[in-house]
């Protein structure tokens, strides 16, 4: 899609990625380190400042105490975090259950590894925008072969989040199985309206299972920069780094280096991510409101999901695609999310833009 809104010169609301720079302080750490000799590989885990800072920044916002030695790994962004989980204990016709929509890398890295896909949609709500987990189909689809179960809160599409209620009802699940949770948080630290993140590494009962996959890319409004990391307890991080010293064995120092340094200096910068992308949130829905769009305000990433269906009956793929060359607005359909089409006439704008290029694009929506 983001080829095609350039090939259209249209207003690129597709991919997920924003349109403002990394804070100053750490784009000046990295090339401090870049010119002051931090250019060889880094250790294959991470650099232990990096995993220090990390483990601290865990124990801080979901009072689990991780080892920084044996139980963080440094990542070439969760795209990696995710495929090395799921190779390190993904085996032929082993079960793994994704919850749709869901990110596009899960299946690929399942199959893989040899194993099925079980795609469980997320259940609507009767008002048609809060998408959660139904935990009864979630047991039904359960069975012998299941070995992974992967979740993605705050969730990407739909902006979904997980209750501490939720977790437990995870826990009522696996409670009793050999069942391992990759758990994918890339937008832990954009989350609305008052709500906190709850990670499965805060969980007593889920963590022994839990592979957890974060990404700097969102936090620091870096996603070219593809740094990320993975909380396991020691003996899923054994299996996991077995698996990452050779798909990419270190990731890129002066990033870390760098990177290590600001999480210490500078804990504001995610402390108020929420509070940042809760603006553009509601400037972005205030705007949209006066289109023919029918939506709830996104609860979390810096995604929203808009319902096309006063205005247009058509599927959702062809109809982004005509509205990126017509009206010069790309979106993505929510149903390249899913197996099955269940989303109905649904798009996802990315709110991750300047506050110009929103109204730019709401002008231009305004027409439908
Ligand atoms: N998981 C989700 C849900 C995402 O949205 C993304 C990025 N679009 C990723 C994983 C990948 O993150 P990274 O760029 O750090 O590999």
């Amino acid at each position: 899609m983001s080829q095609l809104a350039a090939d259209c010169d249209a207003i690129n609301l597709s991919q997920g990625f924003p349109s403002f720079d990394p804070p100053q302080e750490l784009t000046d750490r990295i090339t401090y380190h870049l010119r002051h000799g931090g250019n060889q590989y880094a250790p294959m885990p991470g650099l232990p400042e990096l995993r220090k800072a990390i483990a601290e920044k865990t124990r801080r916002l979901q009072g689990r105490v991780v080892d920084a030695d044996s139980e963080v790994t440094v990542c070439t962004g969760a795209t990696e975090g995710i495929f090395s989980a799921i190779q390190a204990i993904v085996r032929p016709g082993d079960e793994v259950i994704v919850f749709d929509p869901a990110y596009d890398s899960y299946e690929p890295s399942v199959t893989l590894a040899g194993g099925i896909t079980r795609h469980v949609p997320l259940s609507i709500s009767d008002d048609g925008f809060d998408f959660h987990i139904d935990w009864q189909q979630l047991e039904a689809t359960v069975n012998d072969k299941t070995r992974l179960i992967i979740v993605n809160f705050p969730h990407n599409p739909t902006g979904a989040i997980f209750s501490a209620d939720d977790l437990n009802y995870l826990a009522d699940i696996v409670r009793d199985t050999n069942i391992y949770l990759l758990s994918d948080e890339v937008y832990e630290h954009i989350i609305f309206d008052g709500k906190s993140h709850h990670s499965l590494a805060s969980h007593d009962e889920l963590w022994p299972r839990s592979f957890v996959i974060c990404s700097f890319g969102k936090t620091f409004h870096a996603t070219g920069w593809k740094v990320g990391y993975c909380l396991a307890p020691s003996e899923l991080t054994d299996e996991f780094r077995r698996v990452h010293q050779f798909t990419t064995f270190s990731v890129s120092t002066p990033m870390q280096h760098g990177l290590a340094d600001y999480l210490v200096s500078n804990p504001e910068f995610y402390e108020n991510l929420s509070a940042f992308y809760q603006q553009k949130r509601d400037l972005f829905c205030g705007l949209l409101r006066e289109t023919r769009f029918r939506f709830t305000p996104s609860r979390s990433t810096f995604f929203q999901i808009v319902e096309y269906g006063d205005i247009s009956n058509e599927l959702d793929v062809s109809l982004a695609k005509k509205w990126t060359r017509e009206i010069s607005v790309a979106s993505i359909p929510l149903s390249v999310f899913c197996e099955k089409p269940f989303t109905g006439t649904r798009l996802r704008f990315c709110f991750a833009k300047d506050d110009a290029t929103l109204a730019d694009a709401v002008e231009k929506l305004k027409q439908l």
